[in-house]
Order: C-alpha cells, then structure tokens, then sequence
C-alpha cells in the first residue's frame, strides 16, 4: 500500500492476511467522515481459502474435542473479550460514532455473554429416545443425536455489529461448527479483534474465520453460494434475505435469517406515563433509531395522546449530539452518508405526503469538527395517513410517526397492517389487556412495559417478512445442529 493508513485484514485459518487480490476500501468514520483505514477487500479466492480452513478445522482438533473442552473454550473466548473490554468499546465506537454507555453497557458485555450462555446451554442438552415395539416383539431403541451442521456462514449487519455477530458464532461453535463471517463493510474493527482473542486463548486455526468486503458480486454473495457452506445465518435487511435465499437454494443450504422490521409501540392511557414515554423515547432513538426492534409506528390513546406527543417532543429536542466520549453526550451520527441521504428522503417524503413535523426533521447545526458527519434530527411526525411510505416502509433511523387510537380492536389491526413482524411494545397497567394484545399482534417478541430487555435463552426472530427460524437458547439448536436419528433393533 501506498499510504501509511491502518489495515484492517481478513482472519483466515488462524492469520491476519490482505485480500488476496491486494485490493482494500475506504473505511470512513461517521462522526466527520475522516479517513479511518483500509479494509481487505474479500473476493472469490479469500473466501474460498476461509471456506476450506473451516471444512478442514471441522475435522481437526477442534471436531475431536469433548463438549466439556469446547465449553472451556468457550468461557475463555469470553474472559478474553472481558480482558480487552476497552478495545472492543474503543474499535466499535470508532466504526458506529455511538454514545460510548450503550456500546459499553448493551453491545460488548452481550458479545461476552454471547460466548457463555451459549456455552453453558450446550453442557445441558437433552437427548430424545423412544422405545418401540416390534413386529417380532423383539422391540427398538431410537435416539437422536446433534452434530454440528458443518461450516455456517454468518453474515451481519453494522447497527450492533459485535453484539450481532457473536450472537451467531456463539451458539455456532457451541454446537461444533466452524465459522466464515462476513463482518458488514461498514463495521469491520471488532470481527478482526475477535480473531486476536481467538488466537490467544488457543481456538484451533480455521475454527473462526473472517473475510471482509461488500455484499452483492462480493464477498457476501460468494460466501452464500460457496458449496463448502453448510448453513447461512444473516441478520440485514429483508430485500438481501431475498437475495441471500435464492443462492442458498442453490445448494440447499439451510438458512435462519432476522429481517427488517416496522415496529409498532402501543400506548394506553392507563400506562405509567414517565416510563411509557422514556420506554418509546428509547425504542425510537436509542443508536439514532439503528436497531431492527426499534420503534417507527407510535400508537398512543386519544385521552393521552397531545400531552405524550409533547413530552416525546421534549425528550427529542433535549439530544445531546457528540462524540463516543465527550461528557453529556448521548446521541451519534448514523452509520454513513449513505444511510443519512436515505433517511433525510423519507424526512422529505413525509412532508411531501401532508405530515406534521412535531420535532426535527433535517441536520442538526454541529460545530466544525463535527460538520462533515452522518449527523440527523430525531424526528416526530404526526397526521398521515397508515399508506404513507414513513408509515409502511422500514427507514432504520431516528423517527417515528404518532398516531392516536380509540379501541383496543383498532389498534390490534393498525399494528398488524404491515409486512414485517418483529417486535411490538405495550405500554399499559392492565395485566389482562397485556396478555389479549400479547396474543394479537403479529411480531416474533412482545415487550409489556418495557423494550429490548431479554432472557438469552428465549426464542428470538421475526414474524411475517421480519425472519424465518428463532435463534436463542436451545432453539439456536435447531439451526446449528443436525438432528440424526439411531435406531436399534433390541
Ligand atoms: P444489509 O442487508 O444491507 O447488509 C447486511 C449484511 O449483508 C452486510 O454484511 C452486507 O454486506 C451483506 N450483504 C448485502 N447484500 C448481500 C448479498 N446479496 N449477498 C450476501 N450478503 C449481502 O443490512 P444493513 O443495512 O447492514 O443492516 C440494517 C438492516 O438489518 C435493517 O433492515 C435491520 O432491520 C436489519 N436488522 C435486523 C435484525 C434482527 O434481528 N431482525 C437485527 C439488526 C438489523
């Protein structure tokens, strides 16, 4: 290379390697668009190498350990990750621009317990086993056995992106895969990091691999469509879920996808008020509005609903945008320009189809070091009509649009009127009303009086076009294992 900038390199049997064309892209940061580093540019032949460590490691070593050894492992992958917490925090903040307390908080302990829990489940799976009678009275013992699948692709997203990443490759080397991950190329530094741990606390080469690089005719695709991937596990949008099920199909790979969503937050006029509108403020604009079970669709009810508009309004317009560390901040850019012109067109759009703009709606005014940034305003709208495109469409930032409700049957049917089904969050003090709206809406995880707070061991995904399989617990089992049935004739 010519310059002097930071590289960041695949991960590939156990080595830091450039991409094998020599070719890298720009990794820019959000926070002003400096030129952070290079990152390997993974093509057909770095894949390709990825692939073939997996398949080979899936044999070695690492296929010839005992569970009790791999849960070792395990646990040690995670102490590794608490040992070098202030990097991962660092190499995240650096890659998003989030504020350091959620990165720090929410998204790298998760990527530990991410290790452990999955560790820990392994250690205590149950086997099925039937007894039979035969014809001949002599009877048969079935059972079944789990292996792994074999070598499982990940691909992932860059709004959570060690926190999602890991929630994948945990359960997947739990279980005895190996892995090929294609890190987003907007979130490379915390993948390759993982891969200095791995080597540290003696992870056999090819159990953990990591290529960098784009999606479409890149390496993604290659990845999806590589004969030697047995399973791809992909958290993203659901237009590349699409795209990522037709090269599956190809070789009949299995695959457990967690889509894109258009979440609905419901708001009762007998919820605690503080704690609805704190509980909304967050699911709404916690990571600048970039989590997939975030809120977009705020329904409040009619006797509440001025005096809600006005509080979140309030909350909206008390930002404090800045830098990971600086004191007091609490709101970062969005991940890229790219996504901020495609957020500020539909900040366009519902103004072009009749909104209201309660609050925001363009760029902050950010002082000069800040300028060039992917910075936006949390937005409010109100009075369009559910066929808008904010209302439909999923715009993965900053806003959300409000409308009141009259009835409990109403409301069930508006938050049901949409393609995605990922998450939904209930804000009320009747314990029976909880329990009825729990059961109607349409989404893979219902919150009551809360948002984004989960047990690891429940099911996660998506209803409708928000995911296909639940991962979480021992339903990752499901994808990440080969049930194999024994029968013995006795
Ligand atoms: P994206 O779909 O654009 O990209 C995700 C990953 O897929 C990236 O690594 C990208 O390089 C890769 N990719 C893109 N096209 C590909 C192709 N044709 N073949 C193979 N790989 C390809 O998503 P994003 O913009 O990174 O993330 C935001 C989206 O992720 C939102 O829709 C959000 O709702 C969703 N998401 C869902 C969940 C969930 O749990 N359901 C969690 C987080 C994010």
């Amino acid at each position: 290379m010519s310059d002097c900038l930071p590289l960041t390199s695949h991960f590939i049997d156990g080595q830091f390697l450039p991409a094998h064309s020599g070719r890298t892209f720009d990794k820019r940061s959000p926070l002003d668009n400096h030129l952070m580093g290079r990152v390997a540019e993974g093509g057909r032949e770095d894949v390709d190498a990825a692939v073939n460590a997996a398949r080979r490691a899936l044999h070695g070593p690492w296929g010839r350990m005992t569970v009790d050894q791999r849960v070792a492992m395990l646990h040690a992958v995670a102490d590794g990750i608490t040992k070098r917490f202030d990097e991962f925090v660092a190499a995240e903040e650096a890659d998003t621009g989030q504020p350091r307390h959620v990165i720090s908080h929410a998204f790298v302990p998760r990527g530990a317990a991410n290790f452990k829990i999955f560790a820990d489940l392994i250690k205590n799976v149950p086997a099925e086993s039937f007894q039979m009678d035969t014809p001949d009275g002599a009877g048969a013992l079935n059972y079944a056995i789990r292996k792994p699948k074999g070598v499982i692709g990940v691909i992932s997203p860059w709004n959570a992106p060690f926190l999602l990443m890991t929630w994948k490759v945990g359960p997947a080397m739990a279980c005895g895969n190996t892995v090929v991950v294609k890190p987003s190329e907007e979130t490379p530094a915390t993948a390759t990091l993982l891969g200095e741990v791995m080597n540290a606390v003696g992870v056999p080469p090819g159990v953990y691999n990591v290529v960098h690089g784009h999606g479409p005719d890149a390496a993604g695709e290659f990845l999806t469509r590589h004969d030697g991937v047995d399973g791809i596990t992909f958290t993203g949008e659901t237009r590349t879920g699409t795209a990522i099920m037709k090269a599956a199909a190809e070789g009949i790979r299995d695959v457990s996808f967690e889509l894109g969503g258009k979440n609905a937050g419901i708001v009762f006029a007998d919820c605690r008020f503080d704690d609805a509108v704190e509980g909304i403020f967050r699911s709404a604009f916690m990571n600048t509005g970039q989590v997939c079970l975030g809120t977009e669709r705020v329904y409040v009810e009619r006797p509440i609903f001025d005096r809600f508009v006005a509080a979140l309004k309030a909350r909206c317009e008390a930002v404090r945008y800045g830098r990971p560390g600086d004191a007091g901040a609490n709101y970062g850019p969005l991940i890229s320009h790219e996504h901020q012109a495609k957020v500020l067109s539909y900040y366009a759009k519902a103004v072009a189809e009749g909104a209201t703009v309660v609050t925001g709606g363009g760029v902050p005014a950010m002082p000069r070091d800040l300028a060039e940034g992917a910075w936006v305003q949390p937005t409010i709208w109100t009075g369009l009509p559910e066929t808008a495109a904010v209302v439909r469409e999923e715009i993965f930032g900053p806003c959300c649009h409000i409308r009141p409700f009259d009835s409990e049957e109403v409301v069930v049917a508006l938050a049901n009127a949409n393609r995605y089904g990922l998450s939904t969050t209930i804000w009320t003090e009747n314990l029976r009303r909880a329990h009825r709206m729990a059961a109607a809406v349409e989404v893979g995880i219902t919150w009551v009086n809360s948002w984004f707070l989960r047990d690891l061991r429940t099911p996660f995904g998506g209803s409708k076009q928000s995911g296909i399989g639940r991962e979480g617990g021992a339903h990752s089992l499901e994808f990440y294992t080969e049930l194999r049935n024994v029968c013995i004739k006795l």
